[in-house]
């Protein structure tokens, strides 16, 4: 095991910010960032059998079997830029793939994780799932801030639109499954190294609390995450 290797388990539900504050970390501790959710979007647009098989699902909402998220993660997690630890956002979502990141971590010799668990009320998910917009070239994600809204891409000029499945019904049905989940997960994490956030703050002050909480938990290096702590400070 590396010295600061550290494994960072992003828990929260869609909209809570966990793919803007695991872009902010991934390039503050320089470890890789992986979105199960991404990786399964871009399964879906390349047309692939994986992508055609999960489709349905990701747009009513639904889960992704355990087994094939399992079996997603795990050679993403043998990558060797995973060596020096990485960010899971979105992965695991139920007891069963926490268990199976568990037993693989350890197969690997790696660290097991550090939970951060962003909160935020449903209400306040709602707005802002139904302001979020995505680039069809990129897949950047914006945020369409009220009078001032963008219909272009600001890295490459393409066209914005609302993810597949930002609609209402399947909204409710993530958050219902997520707070099911969630509080299993909960349970299951709570004794371990866990670390819960207000994700209802800004960007920058929710990445300061993250900060604060790697940090004071005596896992980072403070010369790593100082800097950073130091720029959002002012927030
Ligand atoms: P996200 O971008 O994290 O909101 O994920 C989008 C969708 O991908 C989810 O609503 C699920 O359908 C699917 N998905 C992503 N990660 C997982 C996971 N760990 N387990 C099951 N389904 C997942």
């Amino acid at each position: 095991m590396l010295v600061d290797q550290r494994v960072l388990v992003f828990l929260g539900p869609p909209g809570s910010g966990k793919g803007t504050q695991s872009a902010k970390l991934s390039q503050v501790l320089q470890i890789p960032a992986i979105s199960t959710g991404e990786i399964l979007r871009h399964e879906c647009q390349s047309g692939s059998e994986l992508g055609r098989t999960v489709h349905a699902v990701m747009t009513s909402g639904g889960l992704v079997s355990d087994d094939l998220m399992n079996q997603v993660v795990a050679p993403r997690l043998e990558q060797r830029d995973c060596e020096v630890g990485c960010i899971l956002d979105g992965y695991p979502r139920t007891v069963s793939q926490a268990r199976f990141l568990r037993d693989f971590l350890e197969r690997l010799g790696m660290p097991q994780p550090t939970v951060l668990d962003f909160a935020v009320s449903a209400k306040e998910i709602v707005t802002r799932l139904s302001r979020r917009r995505q680039c069809v070239e990129c897949g950047k994600i914006f945020s369409l801030g009220a009078g001032r809204d963008a219909l272009r891409c600001a890295l490459d000029g393409s066209a914005l639109i609302p993810r597949a499945d930002d609609h209402p019904r399947a909204i409710r049905a993530r958050l219902n499954l997520y707070n099911r989940n969630a509080r299993q997960l909960r349970g299951y994490y709570r004794r371990q190294d866990y670390h819960r956030i207000d994700a209802a703050q800004s960007p920058d002050r929710v990445l300061h609390d993250v900060l604060i909480a790697l940090g004071g938990a005596g896992r980072y290096p403070v010369q790593k995450i100082a800097p950073a702590l130091r720029a959002t400070a002012a927030y």
